[in-house]
């Protein structure tokens, strides 16, 4: 699959245009390995190295439709990986904060985030199940790694008012996204589709 056809395959999967401008918007080539980039349209995970995946790029889409960024919010994407969803992430909101345990992986997110010319996103090497503190709090959060039973509850707690994330939870065998609000009684959980993501160490 090409480029082209790719993003037309998002409609009407994705109906939020900004999300669609976003996706146009960032080329996919530049965060998969050089040999790879004949695949980069293909909608589905690609190595990245270190025994880690790229997202599949329409669940990128999915997530970021389903956090609603807005222009003047400052985010955080856990697992950053490639940078790749990230990259998605910094065309919707001001400010992205990416954190990443292999520090390889780190270097190479920055490097690629820089040829393709974003400068809103910071990469930092960490743990994302602590979140980042010092940056603290954020409006929406991100999750590419999956978690034992619960979402990690400094990543919550970590949330403005109002603030919203996803994240893939394993229950048993199964995993899915779920979408969690900070209201001022607490937090709102809801259940999303099925999913696959390498673990969260
Ligand atoms: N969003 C990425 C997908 C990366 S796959 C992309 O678009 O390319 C998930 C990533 O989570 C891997 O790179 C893995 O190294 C990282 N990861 C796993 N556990 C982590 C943790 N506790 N803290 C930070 N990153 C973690």
């Amino acid at each position: 699959m090409n480029r082209d056809a790719f993003l037309r395959s998002l409609r009407p999967r994705i109906s939020d245009e900004r999300v669609l401008a976003a996706m146009a918007a960032v080329p996919r080539e530049l965060f998969v390995d050089p040999g790879l980039q004949g695949v980069a349209y293909v909608d589905c995970p690609l190595p990245i190295g270190g025994g880690q995946t790229i997202s599949q790029p329409a669940l990128v889409a999915g997530m970021c439709q389903a956090l609603d960024l807005q222009p003047d919010e400052l985010t955080l994407d856990v697992g950053t990986g490639s940078g790749y969803h990230a990259a998605v992430m910094s065309r919707l909101c001001a400010h992205v904060y990416g954190i990443e345990l292999d520090p390889a992986l780190t270097a190479h997110a920055a490097a690629a985030l820089a040829a393709a010319g974003i400068d809103n996103v910071t990469v930092v090497t960490g743990n994302g199940a602590l979140g980042l503190p010092a940056e603290a709090p954020f409006d929406a959060i991100n999750v590419a790694a999956a978690a034992r039973e619960e979402v990690p509850p400094a990543l919550e707690a970590q949330l403005a008012p109002g603030g919203r994330l996803i994240a893939p939870v394993k229950h048993g065998g199964d995993e899915h996204l779920v979408f969690v609000r900070r209201t001022d009684e607490g937090y709102e959980r809801r259940y999303l589709e099925a999913v696959r993501f390498v673990p969260l160490r």
